[in-house]
């Protein structure tokens, strides 16, 4: 038996973008019904920027305890490393958020169907799971995120070969592991593992990690994996993965000295995410994807090519950030009503929850640099920040970018305590168009790190007060 719904609205897809936009359009008044195939929540509570946080902050309560005597803490018996532990905790936090997700739902309105939608034209979907439904609407939101990229390398199906999703679930601590791709993900499980004790190898094939960041920055956290003990080859492309007679991965790479073997308990692959259109039959409805092939094309407001359907998030391939997804299903919702407004990109953040955390906003100085902007940056450093000092980690800095026509703040990066945090700050800044001197003249309170932000904003003009 088939059922028919006919709501409002039809999205497809209940993750950071899907749901955002589904419990924001019933605030609106919107009938609005919810398709998903897997959890409620995504990849992001699922698999992805939840579970890993839950991990990176136990790997930090390893490693703290480590340096706990510096404090004046000492612990007397062994560390020991209960992986169970580690990922039933991680289950538990995830569980928390997802079945938070189910009641703001309920609490909405918002009917949750289960299964895998497929359109049949561009305002019928079909979907099927348990039961089978055939739903018409005027509206369609389409928000099925990404998955793991498949990747062309010989040995990668081996079964000591994890992607992101499977290390999450692994409950082995391996003893080595190799890391293939230092970027966001890539780096954030090699600090992970790092601090659990784990002896870690990178390979990237770029010459630096994280080739989102300023090259300073990627510098600075390339020293600082380094003096962690991390083992970083870049430059470097992973020709082979084999399998040792111990039962060991030996994975090959190569680079302008020659080949070269790193052997491992465990080899993650973190090459990359693309657009999820598995099984959707978008042709059946006529939607376009961009340019490049990758992501389903849409205007600055959130719209496909085809009237009344909308694409949001992972799958429209434009920033794959969590918050990014939520904000365009807003947008897209106020599309559909008619109080439309644009989608602006220039203020993004973007964190990294390596050790020290990496956060940026606006634009890089690489960027200015390329367009040939009249800027000025300024750097300042945690290591005179009282609070930093406080906390063992005066390792990095924050660079504030001023538009000299306009003395605007038009970007800024943390590499250093708190970078997830302070942030926001800087976002605000950016997003406001706030001058340097709105900056110094602000207040920020004592002892924080965020006083590194009053202290680069005085260095875009007489200096930061606190430096030589
Ligand atoms: P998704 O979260 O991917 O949700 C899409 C949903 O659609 C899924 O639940 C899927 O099951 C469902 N779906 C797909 N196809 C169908 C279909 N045909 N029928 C029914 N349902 C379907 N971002 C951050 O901002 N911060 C972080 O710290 C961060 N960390 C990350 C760490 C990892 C390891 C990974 C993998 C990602 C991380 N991300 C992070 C990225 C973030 O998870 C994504 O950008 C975000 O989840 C995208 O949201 P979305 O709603 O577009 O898609």
């Amino acid at each position: 038996q088939t059922h028919a719904i006919n709501p409002d609205l039809l999205i497809i897809g209940a993750g950071p973008g899907g749901y955002v936009a589904a419990i924001y359009a019933a605030k609106k008044g919107l009938q609005v019904a919810v398709i998903e195939k897997e959890e409620l929540g995504g990849t992001c509570l699922n698999v992805g920027c939840i579970p890993t946080k839950s991990l990176v902050k136990s790997s930090e309560i390893c490693h703290e305890i480590k340096n706990s005597s510096l404090f004046g803490i000492t612990t007397g018996s062994d560390l020991q490393v209960d992986m169970k532990q580690v990922i039933r905790r991680k289950n538990e936090v995830k569980e928390k958020l997802v079945s938070g997700v189910g009641y703001l739902m309920e609490k909405n309105g918002v009917q949750v169907v289960r299964g895998h939608a497929s359109f049949l034209s561009a305002h019928e979907v079909k979907v099927t799971g348990e039961n089978s439904y055939r739903i018409s609407a005027k509206n369609i939101i389409v928000a099925t995120g990404s998955r793991i990229s498949k990747v062309n390398i010989p040995g990668i199906d081996l079964p000591f070969v994890m992607n992101s999703t499977e290390a999450l679930a692994c409950e082995e601590l391996p003893k080595v592991i190799t890391i293939i791709g230092g970027g966001v993900i890539g780096m954030e499980f090699a600090f992970i593992y790092r601090n659990l004790g784990v002896e870690v190898h990178v390979v990237e094939f770029m010459d630096r990690l994280l080739t989102m960041l300023d090259s300073d920055i990627s510098v600075e956290i390339m020293c600082l994996a380094q003096r962690a003990g991390i083992h970083i080859h870049t430059n470097s492309k992973v020709s082979k993965i084999q399998r040792a007679d111990d039962g060991q991965a030996i994975v090959t790479y190569e680079n302008s000295e020659g080949e070269h073997l790193l052997v491992s308990e465990k080899v993650l692959v973190a090459i990359g995410r693309e657009p999820n259109l598995e099984g959707l039959d978008i042709e059946k409805a006529g939607i376009q994807l961009n340019e490049r092939g990758k992501g389903i094309a849409v205007d600055k407001q959130m719209r496909t090519n085809v009237e009344n359907v909308y694409a949001i998030g992972d799958v429209t391939n434009i920033i794959q950030l969590a918050h990014v997804a939520s904000h365009q299903g807003i947008t897209a919702v106020n599309t559909l009503l008619g109080e439309s407004q644009d989608m602006h990109y220039s203020a993004v953040p973007n964190v990294i929850f390596t050790s020290p955390e990496i956060a940026s906003a606006g634009l890089l100085e690489d960027e200015c640099k390329e367009n040939g902007l009249d800027y000025r940056v300024s750097k300042v450093s945690f290591a005179s920040n009282g609070k930093a000092l406080t906390m063992n980690e005066p390792e990095g800095f924050i660079k504030l970018i001023k538009d000299n026509g306009s003395g605007q703040i038009v970007g800024g990066s943390i590499i250093g305590p708190d970078a997830s945090s302070l942030i926001s700050s800087l976002t605000l800044a950016i997003a406001n168009g706030l001058t340097e001197q709105q900056i110094t003249q602000t207040i920020f309170a004592h002892p924080t790190t965020g006083e590194v932000i009053h202290e680069a904003a005085f260095g875009l003009g007489i200096g930061a007060l606190h430096q030589g």
